[in-house]
């Protein structure tokens, strides 16, 4: 049966996620997933009917969460879900392109590349930003460019002001999706007040990291209504489950967003303690990080993530240079990872 898949599908590749990389032990510090899982109320008396396609409670407890007016929000499943949906509306198969800047989130490339979309590198600078004139002579064909902010997995933000000429620089022209799935941990450096100045602006929101809620997919898109409306033409009829809406909501309501902010709080402390403990350490580079987790640049990082995924301490290898991605987990967890990479450092 292979031979009857698309060529396309035959030849690619699979994003592969830290699910599918595997590993076993009792710290998992892969895949910037929340140590906290918190408690919902679930009601199973309207399951015999469909979910509506953008339940109007989740929409309006987001856009109120996001402070954006309910016409600029959309639902989808996880973040990731908007990043297909964006690429299925705007690029023309074989013959649009979406432009990406490495080392960054591995979905943008794949999504495109599923839908035989030409996905364009244009890699950041050594200070991780925006390298606006390599952009600027890339973007024929552009359609997309995505730009994730705080960046995953390097943690840093990227500057606004490179936002803004980006914003300038592709009106009328292409759409700039910015990746706020780490917002959240730092919320005053989000781009969601340019969405009035900017009819070319997306943003990408979950409640897959601060939310502790990867296992729900729950996603936003944040746009202009008639980005919008577009996007809306080809979601599938009933993107969000009914139970997801219901527990969605109660996460967004105001004791759970108490609740994420006092998590988001703890966690920033935990991500803290870390920089600061492995900074420490000899020949360790520790990147400032703005999200739930941390870039760590190690002396030898592949026996050292081998020893630590011996120990049953599952990491995140980097495609930077002897880099590996640290999530922040609770305080023990990261006690426990700290100890050990101290520990093995010294018996080199
Ligand atoms: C985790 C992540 C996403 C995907 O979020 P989901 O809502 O779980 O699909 C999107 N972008 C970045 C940068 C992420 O790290």
């Amino acid at each position: 049966m292979t031979k009857l898949a698309r060529k396309t599908v035959r030849d690619l590749t699979p994003y592969q996620s830290a699910r599918r990389l595997g590993g076993s032990g009792d710290i998992w510090l892969n895949a910037n997933e929340s140590p906290f899982a918190n408690e919902y109320k679930l009601q199973c008396d309207r399951l015999n009917r469909y979910s509506a396609c953008q339940p109007q409670e989740l929409l309006q407890a987001y856009a109120d969460y996001a402070k954006v007016p309910v016409e600029q929000v959309l639902t989808s499943r996880g973040a990731d879900e908007g990043i297909e949906l964006l690429i299925r509306t705007f690029c023309e198969p074989n013959t649009d392109s979406i432009l990406y800047c490495p080392p960054t989130y591995g979905m943008y490339a794949i999504s495109a590349e599923t839908f035989d979309v030409t996905a364009k590198k244009v890699p950041l600078t050594e200070e991780w930003q925006l390298d606006l004139p390599a952009i600027r002579d890339n973007l024929d064909s552009v359609k997309l460019i995505f730009v994730c902010s705080p960046n995953n997995p390097t943690g840093n933000l990227i500057n606004r002001r490179d936002i803004e000429a980006l914003l300038d620089m592709t009106a009328d022209q292409a759409i700039v999706v910015m990746d706020e799935a780490y917002i959240d941990f730092c919320p005053e450096a989000s781009t969601v007040d340019l969405l009035e100045r900017y009819p070319n602006l997306v943003i990408l929101r979950t409640l897959s990291k601060a939310f502790a809620l990867a296992g729900l997919r729950c996603g936003f898109t944040l746009a202009n209504p008639d980005i919008i409306a577009l996007m809306l033409k080809i979601i599938a009829p009933y993107p969000v489950p009914v139970p997801v809406s219901d527990i969605a909501v109660q996460a967004l309501s105001p004791a759970g967003l108490a609740k994420t902010k006092f998590q988001v709080l703890d966690l920033n402390a935990n991500r803290a303690y870390l920089q600061a403990g492995l900074s420490m350490l000899e020949g360790v580079t520790v990147y400032e990080g703005y999200g739930n987790y941390l870039l760590v640049q190690f002396p030898d990082a592949e026996s050292l993530f081998s020893a630590l995924w011996d120990q049953g301490i599952i990491l995140r290898r980097s495609p930077v240079e002897n880099c590996i991605r640290i999530s922040v987990g609770n305080r023990d967890e990261c006690e426990k990872t700290l100890a050990f990479i101290r520990k093995q450092l010294s018996q080199r």
